[in-house]
């Protein structure tokens, strides 16, 4: 699953090249640089990978959605739609723009469920915020098709599912932007990292612009200093070890995804040996990017009992139910608006007024499958005896 696995003499290769000129920043210092601009090629390589037309490297996966939404105009009180089951970046980044996060249901994709989604949109929703949880897609058809039957643009968080597609689409690609994360466990990392891509050109210029404090890059794309400023921006510049340790990994991401791919099969044909097991729904297995592989038993039960005998023997899986940063009933700082603004916002209004109130209870259906479901991250490189042991723990799980 993660990139580290991998690195190597390209990683070492592509940070020396910035390390021989000198120059960590991504703009400025022409000359010095000697031609070297290892974040502008990650961007470039990146959108192109996705067939996307422009890229915008920012600091983190969270910071690319906020950036993407800055630029999109999302604004305090407008709602923005994603799902129960995600990191809590996505609605982190939600109520950062001071715009209100609505959850849906996921369904047994453990995406967002459609049905679900019709049901939230109201006058008041901005965007929708599908999530490519674990490594494979939303129903982006079914998605899209209600987004742009209200009018209502969708940006795709595809944090966890770099090198995934659809019916031959890439992942990100389908609603206005999409936005990846390079932090230190997904897929491929720069340590820190992130970026959106985006088929539109104006709303890539005001991303460009707004994550470096302003600058208009239109005018003055490469010096720096002279040129003036459309609006207030902030900064959240890429530097240049991180586009080079980008680099050195987007080559590397076909790889990672193929041997995924063949260990993620390994371990499902275990699996499937235990009685009442079930996998999750992948809508596209060609385009999985399998980086995780989700399996649920009949019962919350029985899920509990099979993962006591896999993690006795050396290969627990992960429970989503009880793990405390992916799903809506767990995130106690949000049900209990917690927040160290003393005005209490943004789940209060600056008159101290609360804005949102959130139930535990809210997202029966999305409990009902993180109850039975279990997880486990495929690792990119799986030695022939440790991928022995974990299918002699399945074999037990199996004859419980
Ligand atoms: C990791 C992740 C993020 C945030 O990325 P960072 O780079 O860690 O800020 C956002 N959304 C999802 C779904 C993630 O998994």
């Amino acid at each position: 699953m993660p990139g580290f696995e991998v690195f190597g003499e390209e990683e070492k290769k592509e940070i020396n090249d910035v390390l021989e000129t000198g120059v960590l920043f991504r703009y400025e210092f022409g000359a010095q640089r000697k031609g070297v601009f290892k974040v502008r090629e990650f961007e470039q390589k990146f959108a192109a990978y996705c067939g996307s037309g422009h890229g915008q490297a920012v600091t983190s996966g969270s910071t690319a959605l906020k950036v993407a939404m800055v630029a999109m105009g999302i604004s305090p009180g407008d709602e923005v739609i994603t799902q129960g089951f995600t990191f809590v970046a996505t609605w982190e980044a939600i109520l950062e723009v001071g715009a209100i996060p609505v959850f849906t249901e996921v369904d047994e994709t453990l995406n967002m469920d459609p049905d679900d989604l019709k049901k939230k949109i109201t006058e008041k929703t901005k965007l929708i915020i599908p999530v490519h949880m674990l490594g494979a897609p939303a129903r982006m058809h079914e998605i899209m098709a209600i987004a742009d039957g209200a009018n209502i643009p969708v940006l795709e968080d595809t944090a966890q599912a770099p090198g995934a597609s659809l019916d031959g689409r890439v992942l990100g690609s389908f609603g206005r932007c999409g936005t990846f994360s390079f932090d230190s466990v997904k897929t491929i990392t720069t340590g820190e990292g992130g970026m959106i891509i985006t088929d539109d050109a104006e709303l890539w210029r005001s991303m460009s612009e707004y994550h470096d404090h302003g600058h208009d890059h239109a005018v003055n794309p490469g010096g720096r200093g002279g040129e003036g400023r459309r609006f207030v921006g902030f900064n959240y510049r890429m530097m240049e070890l991180q586009g080079a340790m980008g680099l050195a990994q987007l080559a590397k991401l076909d790889a990672i995804v193929a041997s995924h791919k063949k260990n993620k099969t390994s371990l499902k044909t275990a699996l499937a040996e235990i009685p009442g097991v079930s996998f999750r729904k992948i809508l596209d297995e060609e385009g999985d990017s399998a980086s995780f592989l989700g399996f649920f038993l009949e019962t919350g039960e029985a899920a509990a009992k099979v993962n006591a005998i896999l993690a006795e023997n050396g290969a627990g899986a992960i429970a989503f139910a009880q793990n405390t940063w992916h799903f809506y009933p767990a995130w106690e700082h949000l049900l209990g608006a917690k927040s160290l603004c003393t005005s209490g916002w943004p789940f209060s209004s600056h008159g101290g007024k609360r804005r949102v109130v959130y139930d535990a209870d809210a997202l029966p259906q999305s409990a009902a499958l993180m109850d039975r479901l279990l997880v486990y991250p495929i690792p990119v490189i799986l030695a022939d005896d440790r991928l022995a042991e974990m299918v002699a723990a399945i074999n037990k799980a199996a004859a419980y």
